[in-house]
């Protein structure tokens, strides 16, 4: 077989993968889970693509993620897109995001309901530019609250993100602060706000609106952090623990409720909103 030729191997005999090699490999047939390294036939991650060894959740895009989780489904701005893309090579990037999932920007919003409940609900995707933070993914999340404001509604906000996006500059960073105006009004209006952080949520969207809930939950063995740990590790010149930036640490520290398994999310979501709808 030509897999194992003697082109295809490294010097200390393992198979060397290169593209013609993994050419020939069926599509995501065999995935390694990115947190305890089981090899997983792809269909045993089932409908919620969750590692059956450690229930660490593959990423999912948002379209995959609002058809788990949410039923009536109506979608808001999905037209809103930026049209200032002067930085080189932004435009490219901007289209190929868009064709990939199918969205406008890195958000999706709308209402809906989970588990019976109606929600504002926002979505990162983490495929459309790795979930950055630009101004018009901020001025959807701020329209999310606004409108959930107006309609008396909770919001749950599923985080994922790589920060701020570098291509938009200032206008990216300020986003942080116009949708934690959003967040604020929100909270004196007595509305619930629930996020789960999802894998990965960096950056100026952890330093911002995804600490900002009333109720965080995340999924199991998320990544999350505000700078990343190669960036900290060459600052500080120290090795930096195991599960550094996950969220079983941010739970031990406080800064996280609920590590909740993806088939059990919408449950859990359910009854904290109406129990936060009871006492109201
Ligand atoms: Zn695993």
């Amino acid at each position: 077989m030509d897999l194992f030729s003697s082109n295809n191997k490294t010097e200390n005999n393992k198979i060397k993968v290169t593209d013609e090699v993994r050419d020939r490999i069926p599509d995501g047939l065999f995935l390694a889970c990115p947190y305890c390294g089981t090899q997983i036939y792809n269909k045993q991650l089932g409908d919620y693509r969750v590692c059956p060894n450690c229930d660490y959740g593959f990423r999912l895009q948002a379209r995959e993620r609002v058809a788990l989780f949410a039923s009536d489904f109506v979608e808001f701005d999905e037209e809103l897109t930026i049209d200032q893309t002067d930085f080189p090579g932004y435009q490219g990037k901007l289209d190929r995001a868009k064709k990939q999932t199918d969205m406008k920007e890195s958000v999706l919003t709308g209402s809906g309901l989970i588990d019976e409940q109606q929600v504002a609900l926002g979505i990162m995707d983490s495929y459309f530019m790795m979930g950055s933070l630009g101004s018009k993914t901020g001025e959807k999340i701020t329209r999310l609250f606004e409108y959930a404001t107006k309609h008396r509604l909770p919001v749950v906000l599923f985080t994922a993100s790589g920060g701020a996006r570098m291509q938009e500059g200032i206008n990216s960073l300020m986003q942080m602060a116009k949708v934690s105006a959003a967040v604020a009004a929100h909270q004196e209006a007595g509305l619930l706000y629930l996020v789960v952080l999802t894998d990965p949520t960096t950056g100026g969207v952890t330093a911002s609106f995804a600490m900002q809930g009333d109720i965080t939950l995340a999924e199991p063995h998320a990544l999350v952090g505000f700078a990343g740990a190669r960036v900290i590790e060459s600052t500080i010149h120290e090795k930096l623990p195991k599960d550094f930036q996950r969220v079983e640490t941010l739970l031990q520290n406080g800064f996280v409720d609920k590590i909740v398994p993806r088939q059990n999310l919408a449950e859990v979501i359910g009854q904290i909103v109406s129990m936060h709808q009871q006492e109201a």
